[in-house]
């Protein structure tokens, strides 16, 4: 199994994500966005 690096960005102005194609953001955008916000605030 070969790990895809590359980072659910979206592509602008139409913001579509660049690796799904999804509208931006993409599930996987969205666990990364909630994990750096979990990182940033340790509040509940
Ligand atoms: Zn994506």
């Amino acid at each position: 199994m070969s790990r895809t690096a590359r980072p659910h960005l979206p592509v602008r102005p139409i913001w579509l994500c660049r690796v799904c194609g999804h509208t931006w953001p993409c599930g996987a955008a969205r666990l990364s966005l909630l994990a750096e916000y979990r990182e940033d605030r340790t509040a509940c």
